[in-house]
């Protein structure tokens, strides 16, 4: 064994740290060990075994956490380019491809042994016969050690577990590992702290086989169960804690893990104190059961593909067979049955004994489609879903490491799945902005899932309806194949587009108008038909902006540049950005004046317009302030696809790959808002948007129809989405980009200085403007710093640079040299968020 490793660990810096390996250790490269990092001990990934002495004097690393890799060969290689190409810290980058954040912590634990078991036994009857050789405090604390392991046989395995609907919250379980065999496994950490022994005493008891020493996520039980709260009644008085958890439980249909109620930060009392009252059950269900318990669709899934289907999953599954890296962009308008293809190739590869990733965006993973992907795969499946608990997540982890699961489908994150032979990568919807993580490190999934084919001689599928700029751009240019599916599956007709301009509708009618005479009309016309309404706002809440007659200033975040928004059911004022919350102003908070005018229409204003107007009319609301979890997502959509729902009202959420075949009429009053903001890809967004939305009308026998308002009736966004022409957008969005040196003909990327102090934020934003003007970038351009569009935001001042340049390698040197220099001019490195390729650049 060398004698020195490298380390990655998961700190905001941009290096691996040198420990010394301790004689007897077995370490592997791609493996975890905890070592001390600044009074700390941390988690880190061994990224190199070595002999180089460093010249600083070097610790020795603590524990071995894994006696084979976690991070294979190209999962590591992965990280490293992510690291690059993001100008990500490693050790962030790894500790982000590992959903093992739960076992971090955990590390080893130790559990009693048969010859513990016995000593303990010996010295309760007759006395131990070694007595003599060891001192008396070392023996009893192997005793403390073992009576306190013996305590704990066929104890609950939970962290704070409930039992017999009491709550049993002992300090000493809080971090115990699974049960195995009767014999609790306590992780080291809390064996220490009870006991109070030193890691030597362990040791020797190992080596006595007193104790087993185990990794407690080896141990983890295959067929766990996870505890379920269950909403018995909501009667009586509750204080506002308590009311919190019950309107949480009453929000999702009564039921929720008990891992996600936990997550609201409330005393772990409250909720012992409603289970003792009877108002709230905690069950016991099979985790697998807790993913997949809504019921299946109805109909089975259709495997009968049409022509085209069919030509692109041959072109699929001979790119795949080649063994060789392939990229293909699968263009399909809305309604054309992209996902079938996405199934059938999945299928093909798992019958040659191969794996395959399908990611999908955040909203597109409901119980639904997971009750779909069971019934194909069966146990072959692991889903990566939000709503997964870490030990959850980390738990689906190890059965595809394990080659249990060999067909995974998640979102983001999933892109990172340890498979083994993967043969095929899907990024389905591949334009949504889910895909990029807005924090360090900021990869985009869809760019790191075309690299992962890449190194590993796979296919990677991109498909969309509206592909972005730049997947389309590279299909063009070759660098994917370009399949298209030009129709809607059985023929049906995409739906037609009615622009009504909303300037023309003010001056004929002499009023702002929210729904206009011509929506309105449809909407009672379609009512009238029994046929099924959608109403697309994208804005949550009831009014976005209160404004003073008599002062003119809005009400304001605290913490953010922001308006507040109005939410009139819950009586509050809240920051969409930080979640800021405020009362509702009866007078102006700056000068005190009554003249205060709650304006603008948000989705909750939109859905009580719509009672007013059809006050028969069954309604909901999709937006984030109805929907708390996918369980809530899809019981809407259930209801409406159900007929149990006339008209649907709500955010960008109503606008994703749903399939409801009773709507044949799509309102779209606000979408295109989005127009009018300082950001380069507003036109992208809101041609995208428009054409999802659009996409929903018509997926049943009868046609469809959209009615889009709009105050930009001229903006080539609206009219080709109108024209259902994602050709004609791109050539003009192109020219468009092209004139400006915006992505895809430039890379681009954000540079955000930021910081709580006001004069801190301007100094740095200034040096480092300053450096740039100094230095020479050729080929790069560099524009600020100026203020960001939003100046303000959780607190924090913001100034950005934008930078652009046709080399990508330029562009990340530049960047590089920038880091280097913000560092010495000792600007903290959380301060200087870069953002490679960026989304956003508000
Ligand atoms: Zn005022
Ligand atoms: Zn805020």
């Amino acid at each position: 064994m060398p004698e020195f490793c490298d380390v990655a660990v998961p700190v905001p810096l941009d290096m691996a740290f040198t420990y010394r390996v301790p004689a007897d250790a077995a370490l592997v490269v791609g493996g975890r060990v905890l070592v001390p990092f600044r009074q700390q001990r941390v988690t880190g990934i061994v990224v190199e075994l070595h002999d180089r002495k460093p010249a600083v004097a070097t610790k020795n690393i603590l524990s071995v956490l894994d006696s084979s890799p976690v991070l294979d060969d190209l999962l590591l290689r992965l990280g490293r380019w992510i690291a690059d190409y993001y100008l990500a810290p490693i050790g962030e980058v790894f500790r982000t491809m590992l959903p093992l954040s739960a076992e971090f912590k955990r590390s080893i634990g130790y559990r009693l042994a048969d010859a513990g078991q016995m000593a303990l036994h010996l010295a309760g009857t007759s006395g131990s016969s070694a007595r003599s050789r060891r001192t008396a405090e070392e023996q009893a604390a192997e005793f403390r050690v073992l009576d306190y392991l013996a305590a704990r046989v066929d104890e609950e395995e939970e962290p704070g577990v409930l039992r017999h609907g009491e709550p049993h919250v002992s300090p000493g379980l809080q971090d115990v590992g699974a049960s195995t065999g009767g014999r609790t496994l306590v992780r080291e950490e809390t064996l220490r702290a009870a006991t109070g022994v030193s890691k030597p005493v362990l040791d020797g008891m190992v080596r006595k086989k007193w104790l087993a020493r185990q990794d407690v996520s080896a141990a983890q039980d295959a067929t766990r169960t996870v505890r379920v709260a269950v909403l018995k009644s909501a009667e009586g008085k509750l204080n506002g804690n308590q009311r919190t958890l019950v309107d949480t439980l009453a929000a999702s249909a009564g039921r929720l893990l008990l891992d996600t109620l936990r997550s609201l930060e409330i005393p772990r009392s409250t909720l012992g104190t409603l289970v003792r009252r009877g108002l709230v059950e905690i069950v016991e269900v099979p985790a697998s059961f807790a993913i997949t318990r809504t019921k299946p669709r109805s109909t089975p899934f259709e495997f009968e593909l049409n022509p085209a289907q069919k030509s692109a999953l041959a072109r699929l599954r001979e790119n795949v067979e080649a063994r060789k890296f392939s990229g293909m962009l699968l263009h399909g308008v809305t309604g054309s049955g992209k996902t079938a293809v996405y199934l059938a190739g999945m299928r093909a590869v798992l019958e040659a004994g191969r794996s395959a990733i399908l990611l999908v965006p955040e909203i597109g993973l409901t119980p639904a489609v997971a009750a779909d992907l069971h019934q194909i795969f069966g146990d072959e499946v692991a889903i990566l879903h939000s709503a997964l608990s870490d030990k959850e997540r980390a738990e689906q982890w190890h059965r595809i490491k394990s080659g249990e699961a060999r067909m995974v489908v998640g979102t983001r994150s999933a892109v990172f799945a340890p498979v083994a032979d993967l043969a095929l990568i899907i990024v389905d919807e591949e334009q949504d902005s889910s895909y990029k993580q807005e924090e360090t490190p900021r990869y985009h999934a869809r760019d790191v899932a075309v690299l992962r084919a890449k190194m590993a001689n796979a296919t990677v599928v991109l498909g969309s309806a509206t592909p972005s700029l730049e997947s389309y751009y590279n299909a063009k240019k070759n660098k994917y194949a370009l399949v298209e599916l030009p129709d809607r599956v059985e023929q049906r007709p995409l739906p037609e587009v009615e622009i009504i301009d909303m300037r023309q509708e003010f001056q004929e009618t002499g009023h702002e108008q929210v729904i206009s005479r011509k929506l309105a009309a449809e909407i009672k016309d379609r009512l009238e038909r029994k046929e099924q309404v959608m109403v697309l706002l994208n804005r949550r809440g009831y009014s976005p902006v209160v404004l003073c007659r008599t002062c003119g200033k809005k009400l304001e975040c605290k913490n953010c540049a922001i308006a507040l928004t109005h939410h009139k059911r819950e009586q509050k004022m809240v920051c969409h950005y930080c979640g800021f919350i405020a009362p509702v102003p009866k007078v102006c908070v700056h000068c005190g004046s009554e003249y205060v005018y709650f304006l603008g229409t948000g989705s909750e204003k939109l859905e009580e317009l719509l009672h007013g107007m059809f006050s028969q009319a069954r309604i909901a609301r999709l937006d984030r302030d109805t929907v708390r979890g996918h369980e809530d997502f899809e019981r809407t959509l259930n209801a409406l696809n159900e007929g149990e729902l006339d008209l649907l009202v709500g955010t960008q959420m109503i606008a994703k790959g749903h399939d409801i075949h009773g709507v044949t009429l799509v309102g779209v009053v606000g979408a295109d808002a989005a127009l009018g903001m300082p950001d380069f890809r507003a036109a992208e967004r809101t041609f995208q948007l428009l054409t999802q939305v659009a996409g929903r009308a018509g997926r049943g026998q009868t046609p469809g129809k959209v009615l889009l308002q709009t105050y930009f009736q001229d903006h080539y966004a609206v009219q080709y989405a109108a024209h259902h022409d994602f050709i004609g957008f791109y050539e003009k969005e192109l020219q468009f980009r092209s004139w400006m040196h915006y992505p895809p003909y430039s890379a681009l990327a954000n540079v955000l200085v930021r910081s709580d102090k006001l004069d801190d934020a301007l100094q740095w934003s200034g040096t480092l403007g300053k450096w740039f003007d100094s230095a020479r970038h050729e080929g790069v351009r560099v524009l600020g710093p100026a203020a960001a569009p939003i100046t303000r935001l959780k607190r924090d001042y913001r100034y950005h640079f934008v930078l652009k340049s046709p080399s990508r390698e330029k562009l990340n040197t530049t960047l590089r040299a920038m880091l280097a220099y913000a560092a010495h001019e000792k600007i903290p490195r959380t301060q200087v968020i870069v953002d490679v390729d960026a989304l956003w650049l508000m």
